[in-house]
């Protein structure tokens, strides 16, 4: 363990991220030291920036009124303008693509609307195993919105028997099981259980090639992965902006459509005046004039101030590169790896898959037992984690403010309890 902590050492001194944990607050335990975060997989840390950029606008309200959304700093009647290009590089999309608007089960449930489209001969949505559940109830409750039966309309892709890994095989299985009849696959990449990342580009060829839209729900991959959504080509994704990517608690989401249907401004959509023709939004006119790309989608004018945080937020990631994040994600994954392996525990497994493209930051322990008691010392000891039923300790170990050195002490936490 010496030399694992010694490792961690040097591995934190050649970080090329590490200055940015600084910008970032560490919540502190009842004793007063920092807390050993491993939850930015749930609700990502608050930067120091943020209480600036909120005040920003606070300030404008103050002393503009009305009059802020042409006179604040950043302008509220264009604001999710100023959120585009830097969500954008986020996820690998042109920024024509990307639309930051409400949360994310409500874009789940737009993009439904406009790319799940059954008949009678196709009808069936199909979603992994273990998926969110509220992907799932939306789901299901689509397919009812449209007179199907999610009995016979859902179709989820299961892990090989007595596992949790979905190999490609499985995800080809069941395609050309259920192609014919698909009418969107929407998939939950990075899984929220297990951690594993699902091949975006493999599972849309797959789904295009059976005549089946997909869509993705990045909400664990979006400011983890280096996503290059414009390149592997999915109709749509979702993704909410308070897990990796630090928002703050219940802040907008990101939405993704792909450019091919941006010519498409008669595809069915629930509509809104901020997804009318900005140059004549405030003539107010009766008849709906749908803007090209992704910000058709829009509805509302959105909440400023949670935008404010996520605008300062992205700045961090603009600032940090994806690649660069990507890259200590995965450094980070394989120190933690190397350090479970030589505890040789036998009461414990790692469900998240080891191949370098298969996941992300996040990490599922097992707890062979079930045994709650393992989650229930490490918060004692200052580590926030998360339990999910029945048996699975998640950590998320994540670029922007987790260090290696942080890692070993976990690790020596694990060996001693
Ligand atoms: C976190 C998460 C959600 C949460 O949805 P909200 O609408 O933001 O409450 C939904 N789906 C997935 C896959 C998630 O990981």
């Amino acid at each position: 363990m010496i030399d694992l902590r010694q490792k961690a050492l040097q591995l934190d001194q050649q970080d090329v991220l590490a200055p940015f944990r600084k910008r970032f607050c560490i919540p502190k335990t009842k004793e007063g030291k920092e807390a050993i975060y491993f939850c930015g997989n749930s609700l990502g840390l608050m930067s120091t920036g943020i209480r600036t950029a909120v005040d920003q606008e606070l300030m404008d309200w103050e002393h503009h009124g009305v009059l802020g959304h042409h006179e604040a700093q950043y302008p509220w009647y264009k604001y999710h303008e100023f959120l585009t290009k830097p969500m954008a590089a986020v996820v690998g999309a042109l920024p024509e693509e990307v639309v930051v608007m409400n949360t994310l089960t409500v874009n789940v449930h737009l993009m439904m609307v406009s790319f799940y489209r059954p008949d009678a001969k196709r009808h069936k949505i199909l979603i992994e195993y273990s998926a969110f559940p509220s992907d799932r109830y939306a789901v299901e409750s689509q397919i009812r919105f449209h007179g199907f039966d999610p009995a016979t309309s859902l179709v989820v892709l299961e892990p090989e028997p007595g596992t949790h890994y979905i190999s490609k095989e499985r995800i080809q299985q069941v395609f050309d099981e259920h192609g014919e009849e698909l009418a969107l696959a929407l998939i939950g990449s990075v899984n929220y259980y297990t951690g594993q990342a699902y091949p975006i580009r493999y599972m849309t060829e797959l789904a295009h090639s059976h005549g089946s839209k997909i869509g993705f729900d990045l909400a664990h991959g979006a400011g983890n992965l280096a996503l290059a959504l414009h390149d592997d080509g999915p109709d749509f994704a979702v993704w909410c902006g308070y897990k990796y990517l630090n928002g703050g608690p219940g802040t907008l989401a990101g939405c993704f459509v792909h450019q091919r249907h941006h010519d498409h401004t008669q595809l069915p959509r629930f509509a809104g005046w901020w997804g009318h023709n900005k140059q004549t939004r405030f003539a107010m006119g009766p008849r709906f004039e749908c803007m090209p790309g992704a910000e058709g989608w829009q509805l509302s004018n959105p909440p400023i101030l949670p935008m404010a945080c996520l605008r300062e937020s992205l700045s961090i990631f603009e600032a940090a590169g994806m690649d660069n994040i990507r890259a200590k994600n995965l450094a980070l994954g394989d120190f933690l790896l190397e350090g479970i392996k030589s505890l040789g525990r036998t009461d414990m497994e790692t469900i998240t898959p080891v191949a370098a493209d298969e996941r992300g930051a996040q990490w599922s322990l097992r707890m062979l037992q079930g045994n709650k008691g393992m989650f229930e010392k490490l918060t004692q000891r200052g580590v926030i984690a998360d339990w999910r039923e029945p048996d699975v300790i998640r950590i998320a170990p994540v670029a922007l403010y987790n260090q290696f050195a942080e890692l070993a002490e976990f690790l020596e936490l694990l060996k001693q309890l």
